[in-house]
């Protein structure tokens, strides 16, 4: 579609960052850009129109910029899923392996009742463990993963494999 020839125009891969030998996909160009965040929230948004979703759940901290227009163009409120030490209430927690070490993700605490049929939202699918995380968390809630929209997927590290049954949708592959 055109939107989605207007994502690629402004997608811009960054050599050896943050580390020698790994390519990041950096998006700030495709946001910077009024089309450019017009034809991304479409996008992720478009897809789940018909998932019943009740709010949107935005992962730190790209998840929120995307996130909230999402929110917006759905007519819905957005939860913040912050990384540890962020939030002065925290619902629950939930820590994952990275390739050195690991990270914690929380959910704030009184915002997502149990049967919410949550959207996840994030710039890119890599490995997963973000993803699988931020749902794991939402789910400890008694809430729904409806979907997760990313704008890109890679599907060489095979994230979608660690989301199970959970229905992703990825405007681009790389
Ligand atoms: P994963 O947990 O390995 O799937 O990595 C996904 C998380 O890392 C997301 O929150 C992304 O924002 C970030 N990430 C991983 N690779 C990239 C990239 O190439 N560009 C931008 N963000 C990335």
């Amino acid at each position: 579609s055109t939107d989605r020839g207007t994502v690629e125009q402004f997608l811009r891969a960054v050599p050896d960052f943050p580390e020698p030998g790994i390519r990041f996909w950096d998006l700030t160009p495709v946001l910077a850009d009024a089309e450019g965040l017009a034809a991304t929230t479409r996008l992720l948004s478009e897809p789940v129109a018909d998932a019943a979703v009740d709010v949107v759940v935005g992962i730190e901290a790209r998840g929120f910029l995307l996130g909230a227009a999402v929110a917006q163009a759905l007519g819905l409120g957005i939860v913040p899923v912050r990384k540890q030490g962020k939030l002065p209430a925290v619902a629950a927690s939930r820590s994952y392996d990275l390739e050195y070490g690991s990270a914690t993700l929380e959910l704030p605490a009184g915002v997502l009742a149990a049967g919410t049929r949550a959207l996840l939202v994030d710039d890119v699918l890599a490995t997963g463990g973000t993803a699988a995380a931020a749902s794991e968390l939402v789910e400890s809630c008694g809430a729904h993963v409806a979907a997760l929209s990313v704008v890109l997927e890679l599907p060489a590290l095979s994230g979608r494999a660690r989301l199970g049954d959970r229905p992703l949708h990825a405007v681009l592959e790389r």
